[in-house]
């Protein structure tokens, strides 16, 4: 059996392969993996970040930015159907829908054995792939080809494949990985019931870091962006909101510090997100936070702030978030199923598998192309 694959030959530069699937268990073969088909996948923040010569999981996991593997396809928010269980002992058969938890622990590593497995700087992770300085793996040690979700079929871990109730649509699916990732902030920096949420940056991960802030009983959520429609989109979805009050602010135009201490009588907010972690949010943001609170930072990791160290004054606190631990991912699938997260009005566009280009030119430059996220199906 054969699938086309998308990779990344090197920065700017996309190539489609055909491949054997064989080949997507290593060598020797995984007995603990089967062949999924791709019903879909999402273009991340990550993915646009690979292409542009970054390694994001490098650098939210790792602390450095590591060239990528060039035999790795692309492609990490995938849903699909079981086409060859190859072995698998767990209860799925063959054309069950399911989302993936998109990586598996190294289970070696003191991260590992003391049960955090999202820090793992081991674990092989579908779509991701690095090479350490000195040109050996840091993961995906047995694999000549990383599998990945830009392509017809993928290979994952018996134990990563989870079902999808049946009013989980297959292309909203790829969205569950970025959602546990939200899910995972939110709980890290504790939304306060009736408290005030900022979130830096309105692209996807920020577009459903706001709905689980309102979900989790946020009474005031702050957005920001440079243009317009993230906030034309969330707004439709805000319009359900119930006890929770959705604030746009346009950078460009406005200062969220101004606008989130106004609103706050002058305390500072509840909890900061950041999506995008450059001195462009983490100074706003640390500056609308109030005492004893919380911010996260998803990405960046790579700009160099001048930081006055008063802005941590009363115990806040700068935190990072990296993966997703695993049983957010059913947590996400449960708040999506119960209709308290819309995705639908986050995915702009969508892609053959056969049009990446094109694609990947949407996913880069959204301003232009007006898009939030962008999906491809094989
Ligand atoms: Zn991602
Ligand atoms: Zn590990």
């Amino acid at each position: 059996m054969k699938t086309r694959g998308l990779f990344l030959t090197e920065p700017y530069k996309l190539k489609m392969k055909e491949v054997d699937v064989d080949k997507l268990f290593g060598d020797p073969p995984r007995s603990d993996m089967c062949v999924v088909k791709t019903a879909a996948c999402g273009i991340c923040g990550s993915d646009v970040s690979y292409y542009k010569g970054r390694n994001p999981w490098a650098l939210h996991t790792l602390g450095m930015n590591l060239p990528a593997d060039p035999h790795m396809m692309l492609g990490h928010e995938i849903s699909g159907y079981i086409e060859d269980l190859h072995g698998a002992t767990k209860q799925i058969e063959k054309g069950q829908r399911v989302g993936i938890i998109a990586y598996k622990e190294c289970g070696e590593c003191i991260d590992c054995l003391e049960g955090n497995y999202n820090l793992c700087s081991h674990c092989d992770h579908i779509g991701h792939g690095e090479t350490l300085p000195d040109g050996t793996k840091n993961s995906w040690y047995n694999f000549e080809i990383i599998p990945g979700g830009f392509s017809d079929f993928f290979t994952c871990w018996h134990e990563k494949l989870v079902p999808l109730p049946p009013n989980i649509n297959m292309k909203e699916a790829t969205q569950l990985d970025g959602l546990a990732v939200s899910v995972h902030g939110a709980n890290r920096v504790g939304i306060q019931k009736g408290g005030s949420v900022l979130i830096l940056g309105t692209g996807p991960i920020g577009f459903l870091s706001a709905q689980v802030a309102a979900a989790y009983g946020a009474a005031d959520v702050f957005v920001t962006d440079v243009f317009e429609k993230p906030f034309e989109q969330l707004e439709k979805v805000a319009k359900n909101w119930k006890g929770c009050t959705l604030h746009t602010i346009n950078v460009t135009k406005d200062d969220p510090v101004d606008i989130c201490l106004e609103n706050t009588k002058g305390l500072g907010v509840d909890a900061v997100m950041d999506t995008i972690g450059d001195k462009s949010t983490v100074i706003p943001g640390i500056k609308s936070l109030r005492r004893g609170r919380q911010m996260i930072m998803f990405s960046g990791f790579e700009d160099k702030v001048d930081f006055n160290l008063s802005w941590l004054s009363g115990e806040r606190i700068i935190t990072s978030s990296c993966n997703n631990p695993f049983p957010d991912y059913p947590l996400a699938i449960k708040l999506l199923s119960q209709g308290k997260i819309n995705i639908k009005e986050m995915i702009t566009h969508t892609f053959k598998l056969e049009d990446y280009q094109e694609a990947f030119v949407v996913a880069l430059h959204k301003e232009e192309h007006n898009s939030i996220k962008v999906v491809i199906e094989p």
